[in-house]
């Protein structure tokens, strides 16, 4: 299989580094607040590599994190934690914003079909772990102390931003009248920061360090420091893939990659991995644009959550998604047909038809071309083969694809009693092998919007979409 490597710009051939199980380390969510279908499509495309892996074979213990505290509404480590704010705003505790967005993740996951990880890691549990890594950092000499907290020297990194091609010495330059005076380089980061005197922190905790001129603080991690201490603790170096959305490449992964440089002798990460952004309207989807939807959103609409899942796989994970509500409905249509299609074949099994088969790991192992596998798709809808064969080979595509057609039902929807006359109707002219009627009478109803499928014991109606 290949995979873009962000670190070295090219597609690498993937060699896993333990034949047993293949270590993935996922950026998780903050969660402060709902999820939007931009976070949530990063989450698909972690998905796809899981299943894809697991399709070719192997085995895979993924990891993600779930960020529950550190996080900062600002970058440059200033602004409030991200969870202290909501909890205020809410009237909550950092607890119980957590859990209650936790479980609204998770329950976004379930309804787009992305299987959870094997571990999750909650921040908040792992705060021993950090304080020991940033001990270790001290003690090797990459750390210092300023009035806010303790920082991460970047300039002892010798490549320093090489995985997002930053310019150190252009942002060094350009920042230096917007950074925090007393950070040594603009590109520092906070390791851990001190608890503010002005308002009490909800989650807090002791540690080794103080203030200047301070004998005892309470205080907390920065957001750079979990996913380090969680992956190796939980996965060990090296990880083979290590994912997120393309926008933590320079900041959170460059921050990850310059500890773990510092305190490993060995590769943290074989091959990182970045998905590429929602955009409405040529820009980023995000929360702070207010431009965001939820899975919620489009549910209220009416709108199939497994339709976004399904437009997700028409794109390539490193091309943007430029969300619309055409092609969400054209994705609703094309996953309707799809199901329909599928259930048309029966139940009979069969054999998976090898040529396609082979075509469709061709598309995976080229860096997961999942528009090219949905083209496969179609391609095997409409080859001449036996509707077992074609549905044995569906189901086989579908371990990856996710789009759980063996266990789609058909929703039962309410049938006007015009458009049950016209069916009754048809079936009775059916019965007198009346084919011109029936057929007549088969064109109003999808005129009327709704479709008629004759089975061994009476006719179905379904409506269209
Ligand atoms: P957050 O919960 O804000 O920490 O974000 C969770 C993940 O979603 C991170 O990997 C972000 O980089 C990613 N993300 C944020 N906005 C978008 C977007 N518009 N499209 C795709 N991924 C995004
Ligand atoms: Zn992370």
């Amino acid at each position: 299989m290949k995979f873009f490597d962000t670190w070295t710009r090219k597609k690498e051939e993937f060699k896993p580094l333990d034949k047993m199980a293949v270590k993935i380390y996922s950026c998780g969510p903050t969660v402060y607040n709902f999820a939007h279908i931009g976070n949530l499509r990063t989450y698909l495309f972690a998905d796809i590599l899981k299943r894809s892996l697991m399709y070719c074979g192997y085995k895979v213990k993924h990891v993600m994190n779930v960020t529950d505290v550190g996080h900062l509404t600002d970058d440059g480590d200033t602004g409030e934690d991200k969870m202290e704010k909501a909890a205020r705003m809410e009237n909550k505790s950092a607890k119980d914003i957590a859990n209650f967005y936790w479980q609204a993740f998770r329950d976004d996951l379930a309804k787009l079909n992305i299987s959870e990880p094997t571990i999750w890691c909650r921040a908040s549990e792992y705060i021993q772990e950090q304080i020991d890594l940033i001990k270790k950092l001290e003690e090797k000499g990459y750390t210092y102390k300023i009035s806010d907290g303790i920082y991460f020297d970047t300039s002892k990194i010798k490549d320093y931003g090489y995985l997002a091609r930053l310019d150190i010495k252009g942002l060094n330059e350009g920042a230096r009248i917007a950074t925090n005076k007393e950070k040594r380089n603009s590109t520092d980061f906070a390791l851990w920061k001190f608890s503010p005197t002005i308002r009490k922190r909800q989650q807090e905790w002791e540690s080794p360090w103080a203030p200047p001129g301070r004998g005892k603080a309470f205080g907390f991690p920065g957001w750079h420091t979990e996913c380090v201490a969680m992956a190796l603790k939980c996965l060990g170096a090296p990880i083979d893939i290590h994912t997120g959305a393309i926008d933590l490449a320079p900041v959170h992964h460059t921050n990850e990659i310059a500890q773990a440089r510092a305190l490993l002798n060995k590769k943290f990460v074989q091959i990182w991995m970045h998905g590429e952004f929602v955009i409405i309207n040529d820009k980023k989807m995000a929360k702070s644009e207010g431009n965001f939807m939820t899975l919620a959103s489009l549910i209220g609409q009416g709108y199939d959550p497994m339709s976004y899942r399904y437009l997700c796989l028409t794109t390539h994970y490193r091309s943007k998604l430029n969300f619309n509500f055409e092609a969400l409905l054209a994705a609703q249509a094309g996953l309707n047909n799809l199901r329909e299609k599928f259930l048309n074949f029966g139940k009979a099994s069969g054999n998976i038809i090898s040529e396609f088969q082979k075509q469709f790991a061709d598309a995976i192992d080229d860096d997961l071309n999942m528009p090219q596998a949905m083209a496969l798709v179609w391609a095997v809808l409409k080859a001449e083969a036996s509707d077992a064969d074609k549905r044995a080979t569906l189901l086989d595509f579908d371990k990856v694809l996710g789009l759980n057609l063996e266990n789609y039902q058909e929703q039962s929807v309410e049938i006007p009693d015009d458009i049950k006359k016209i069916a009754d109707e048809r079936e009775r002219v059916r019965q007198k092998k009346n084919w011109k009627r029936s057929d007549q009478l088969r064109d109003e109803l999808e005129k009327l919007g709704w479709i008629v499928r004759d089975t061994s014991v009476g006719y179905e109606l379904k409506k269209k979409i």
